[in-house]
């Protein structure tokens, strides 16, 4: 894709690339809410039917406003093609359902979004694809986990909730080594703080439910990557399955990006002033968070990633009982398991995100019975810390 605005900035491209004007010279992008677009022939209606000519055709796979987030976004992640979805999961089931067969083996981190787990584990295991967990940080266990038959590296770094760092370089180079793809859930990091295919991941995979809608509004997600897999393979999925993202869900991510350089920007600033803060507190026994020094990945953190992200985990010392009185005693942060907004959320991961997990993979992933799970706001971050003082004071 060539475009005038290659060359520019990130914040540059994330407000401007991807918007052709129409005849109505609108300055903000058009929502196109139309199932199907018409021809001027038939001739013409077979051209781009049979892919001769370029151009709408039904919304199940070609809406001009869906089609100005894929470009955008690809732009932001350094890919060629990008494939926006109804939801994160329904990416990564592209994924998938495009570029695995029956037989395939997948090795991924353990440290995954949970509903990602239960689809490897549930569902394409019923189709012949299994899947093998690994430490996100141990590169010794995933060497050892690859089979002749594993086709895929599935990761998501920093790790939710315990913010760990996957060294992308060096699974980059074992992927290539094994003839595997390396694909990279950035859901946390978003492009503005974190750009996977740089690092040489092969496919980037998003929930835009999170970050880069920003203020919990809609469902969806993207898939990026090289025009063969992703622009012709992912693709031809979407246009058959349907599972397509709506043009108005379109537009309100693409609002959505035109703020993502400067919200990661400050959610991260916030972020870092809550962690320091939550290590000086006496009722803490640890807090996770990359941008942290006593973090031990905070030298990769600051080589993949231009700023730490929002999301902090830390652990109480009166382990669930307090967890749930601090999270009870709080006025104002939601008690939610959305992350990414402009409103702080906290969750207790043991029994909502990671509940569904049996007690050895919680283990296994870390996620003990104190530990909290914080999304920092856009919110004054002294305001944050005073309703966290607020659940710290009610802990007896
Ligand atoms: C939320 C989330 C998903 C799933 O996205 P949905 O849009 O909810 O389907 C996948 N990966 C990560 C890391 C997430 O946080």
């Amino acid at each position: 894709m060539t475009d005038k605005y290659d060359n520019k900035g990130f914040a540059t491209k994330a407000v401007r690339v991807g918007h052709k004007r129409t005849a109505e010279s609108e300055q903000s992008e058009p929502i196109f809410p139309t199932s199907s677009f018409v021809f001027e022939s038939a001739e013409q209606a077979a051209a781009r039917f049979g892919g001769d000519e370029p151009g709408n055709i039904y919304s199940r796979f070609t809406n001009p406003t869906v089609r100005t987030f894929e470009q955008r976004l690809a732009a932001l992640e350094g890919g060629e093609s990008c494939v926006a979805t109804s939801s994160g999961m329904s990416a990564i089931l592209s994924t998938m359902m495009a570029l695995l067969s029956a037989g395939d083996h997948i090795v991924s981190s353990m440290s995954i979004f949970g509903t990602t787990r239960v689809l490897f584990d549930k569902y394409l295991s019923k189709f012949g694809v299994s899947t093998s967990y690994v430490k996100l940080i141990d590169l010794d266990d995933w060497k050892a986990a690859i089979t002749p038959e594993t086709k895929m590296l599935f990761l998501e770094t920093p790790s939710n909730p315990m913010n760990e760092i996957a060294d992308l370089e060096a699974l980059s180079e074992l992927a290539k080594a094994n003839d595997c793809l390396l694909v990279v859930d950035n859901c946390f990091c978003t492009p503005a703080l974190q750009r996977p295919l740089e690092f040489g991941a092969d496919i980037v995979v998003h929930s835009a439910t999170k970050y880069i809608d920003g203020q919990g509004r809609c469902i969806g997600g993207a898939v990026v990557g090289d025009a063969k897999r992703v622009g012709e393979d992912v693709y031809g999925f979407l246009r058959t399955a349907g599972p397509t993202m709506s043009p108005f869900n379109a537009w309100t991510f693409l609002k959505g990006l035109e703020t993502l350089d400067l919200r990661m920007k400050a959610h991260s600033a916030s972020a870092l002033e809550v962690a320091s803060w939550l290590e000086s507190q006496p009722l803490v026994s640890h807090v996770f968070y990359s941008g942290l020094p006593s973090h031990p990945q905070h030298e990769l953190a600051k080589k993949q990633q231009s700023a730490f992200g929002g999301i902090i985990a830390f652990e109480i010392k009166g382990g669930k009982k307090d967890a749930w009185s601090l999270i009870n005693a709080l006025e104002w942060l939601s008690i939610t398991a959305n992350l990414g907004d402009s409103k702080t959320t906290i969750t207790h991961p043991a029994t909502t995100t990671h509940g569904r997990l049996t007690e050895e993979a919680r283990a296994a992933a870390g996620i003990t019975d104190g530990m909290l799970r914080l999304s920092i706001g856009l919110e004054s971050v002294d305001d944050i810390k005073a309703d966290l003082a607020r659940g710290f004071a009610a802990i007896k």
